[in-house]
């Protein structure tokens, strides 16, 4: 009887509500402008929704959404025109490399573009705030980094290298940063996903605000 009750709830589950919700909030913040920026959600049988191409995130219905399945076929609600995120891509990786992951996260702010241009290198070292115990670091005074990657035109180029990379080494937290782009998070809950895209726009806050002050 519960298993059967567990068997609806999720044949039944549809996180596009809580995906809205997290875009209007995100949207509020200045971090999905200009209709940039991609959620997603995995779904019981492997394939996952992702916010449309081209929508304001501040005004996101259930029709604005595709979902994509693991063999790369999409279905949109209503309309055949609704194409799933430019992104997409980076997306099926996330979902191929971290089984565990229920929920992908992608803003575009400005601090994290900001903090993207203040190393050359691969990987940009975080400062050692509390926040960062919020992405899973229980250290004190950890030396963490956050993988950097470039950026392409071509995004399938950039899954690709973040496929490679992360298949050869899995980073230190469930964060990777976009040179001049923004930031994407991964975590096994939509709620969980929501809070580190709080932290990691936190730190890269505190980052450009540490650097003005000469810190
Ligand atoms: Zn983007």
């Amino acid at each position: 009887m519960k298993q059967q009750l567990l068997d609806t709830v999720s044949v039944n589950f549809d996180p596009r509500v809580e995906l809205i919700g997290a875009a209007d909030y995100f949207y509020a913040q200045g971090w999905m402008l200009g209709t940039a920026g991609n959620l997603s959600a995995k779904m019981p049988d492997g394939s996952f929704w992702i916010t449309a191409s081209g929508k304001s995130k501040g005004k996101l219905s259930q029709e604005d959404f595709v979902r994509v399945y693991p063999d790369g076929s999409t279905e949109a609600p209503v309309d055949a025109k609704v194409k799933p995120s430019a992104e997409t891509s980076i997306h099926s990786s996330i979902y191929e490399l971290f089984a565990d992951a229920q929920a992908c996260y992608h803003v575009h702010s400005v601090d994290a573009n900001l903090v993207s241009n203040f190393i050359k290198g691969d990987e940009i070292p975080l400062p050692p705030l509390e926040m960062i115990k919020g992405l899973g670091i229980w250290e004190e005074n950890p030396n963490c980094v956050m993988p950097l990657f470039d950026n392409h035109l071509k995004v399938p180029q950039i899954a690709s290298d973040i496929k490679t990379r992360f298949l050869a080494q899995k980073p230190q937290i469930p964060a990777l940063l976009i040179r001049n782009h923004g930031v994407t998070v991964w975590a096994n809950s939509l709620e969980t996903a929501r809070n580190y895209i709080e932290i990691t726009e936190f730190v890269f806050r505190y980052m450009v605000a540490a650097r003005k002050a000469g810190i």
